[in-house]
């Protein structure tokens, strides 16, 4: 892609899109951006933006900021159908997302890895088993470094392993990953792309441009990924915790297997996992798979699962305070992640729900509530919504995170176990997830022990 004079509106000033306008001018474009939140809800950069002659815009969109360029570049956290853009497109002006723009100059093979829960656990667990095999290996994508970022970074030689939203494939027009992995597609983001279908949509678009010496890694137990498969030209590969597969990773004895056209290789113990929960085992069985399909040494594989620790936020062990055990799962912002961690434990649990709701059924936790659950603490905006659709253990509206734990920690008693994992997203209460679980550890370590 040629962007020497090409005029270039870039929409969104999050973190990719500060990375892709430097990247743009960087390539000579002539590059304007534009936001709609006011400067000071947006980061510092815009100064570095004016100095580097960037044009920026921000407290709204002018209709005429959109005319007369040659390519727009969207933030994932604009949507597709926004008007500004339909009209951009009506005119014939290319509209792509950050993730295409990086596929048009990132060189090295790129692993691509998807899912609505795991995809950032797996995403770096892939890089560190690629590492471990002593190969070249970038991480970023949807977590940490944007793609466009990591361009300078890679050379041909360079595994790219990227974790991509379902936004960010709405956007993208050429992008190929050389291998392509759905984790899981439970209902999420319903509140942007409206039905279940068009997200499913969204998802599938990894395989778009795969071709036949590509490979597709998919989940053999969830049915949405099973049906998905028909819609890739690659090769598929299966992971399941529950059979046996003629082609992918599975469990036989104990041993992790990988079956493929060349026959069958143990990998590793299940029980060399460190991470808790059956969801991580399918995490290390997606990362097993394209381990082995990168080629990567079986030793190497084996290390890197072994050493690898819980991405923070991530079911992460907090702390012991009066024999309570204390877990930050501040990442489970829908029920299908709150589900999978009161699967971690056995019972005893001290859930604590709420935030702000993305259109979930909370119902669904009934079962593992009446099973596991000793007490709910709801927090933040959905609070109401979630004590009218829960049943089972006594609730207490404890209104915000601090007064949540320390509720917690008055009712827990000795082998009982305090989550956090919401079911909902952070920005009633928090800026991100990431807040709200420093806030948690924080109000656990300065409990009384
Ligand atoms: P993502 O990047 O897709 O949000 P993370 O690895 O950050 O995934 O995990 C998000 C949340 O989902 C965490 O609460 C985690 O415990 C849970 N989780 C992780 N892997 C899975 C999985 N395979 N299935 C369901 N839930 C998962």
């Amino acid at each position: 892609m040629e962007l020497k004079d090409k005029r270039v509106l870039v929409v969104g000033l999050g973190k990719s899109g500060v990375a892709s306008a430097l990247f743009l001018k960087d390539q000579g474009a002539q590059v304007t951006v534009s936001d709609s939140k006011h400067p000071d809800q947006l980061g510092k950069e815009i100064p570095l933006l004016l100095d580097r002659g960037i044009a920026v815009e921000t407290g709204g969109h002018g209709e005429r900021t959109f005319g007369g360029q040659d390519l727009i570049v969207v933030s994932p956290g604009v949507p597709v159908d926004a008007p500004s853009l339909v009209q951009s497109r009506a005119l014939g002006e290319k509209v792509i997302g950050e993730i295409e723009l990086a596929a048009q100059f990132l060189r090295g093979p790129i692993v691509a890895i998807t899912g609505s829960n795991g995809k950032t656990t797996t995403t770096t667990l892939v890089g560190e088993i690629v590492a471990a095999g002593g190969r070249p290996a970038v991480v970023g994508g949807n977590i940490g470094t944007p793609a466009i970022s990591l361009v300078e970074q890679a050379s041909s030689g360079t595994t790219v392993v990227l974790e991509v939203s379902s936004f960010q494939l709405e956007t993208i027009e050429t992008f190929r990953p050389k291998v392509a992995v759905v984790l899981n597609v439970t209902p999420d983001h319903l509140d942007r792309h409206r039905t279940f279908a068009a997200y499913v949509d969204a998802k599938a678009r990894i395989f778009e441009n795969q071709l036949k010496d590509d490979f597709a890694v998919l989940n053999a137990d969830d049915p949405t990924c099973v049906e998905m498969a028909r819609r890739t030209s690659a090769q598929v590969f299966w992971f399941s915790r529950k059979k046996e597969l003629n082609q992918g990773t599975f469990v036989h004895d104990g041993q992790i297997v990988f079956r493929g056209p060349g026959g069958q290789q143990e990998v590793m113990l299940a029980s060399e996992i460190p991470l808790k929960g059956d969801h991580n085992l399918e995490n290390v069985l997606a990362a097993v798979c394209v381990g082995m399909l990168l080629d990567c040494p079986v030793p190497a594989i084996r290390a890197a699962v072994k050493n690898f620790k819980a991405v923070e936020h991530r079911l992460e062990f907090v702390a012991r305070v009066k024999g309570v055990e204390y877990y930050n799962d501040s990442k489970a912002t829908n029920v299908d992640a709150t589900i999978k961690a009161l699967e971690s434990f056995t019972g005893n649990i001290h859930l604590i729900l709420g935030g702000k709701d993305k259109g979930s059924d909370y119902s669904v936790l009934n079962d593992l509530l009446k099973q596991r659950v000793k007490r709910v603490y709801t927090i933040g905006a959905a609070a109401a919504k979630i004590e009218s659709e829960i049943q089972g253990p006594p609730i207490l509206r404890a209104e915000v995170l601090e007064n949540a734990v320390k509720s917690a920690a008055s009712a827990a008693v000795a082998g009982d176990v305090v989550l956090l994992a919401p079911a909902c997203a952070s920005f009633d209460q928090f800026k991100n997830y990431e807040e709200r679980g420093k806030v948690f550890k924080q109000a656990v370590a300065s409990l009384p022990s």
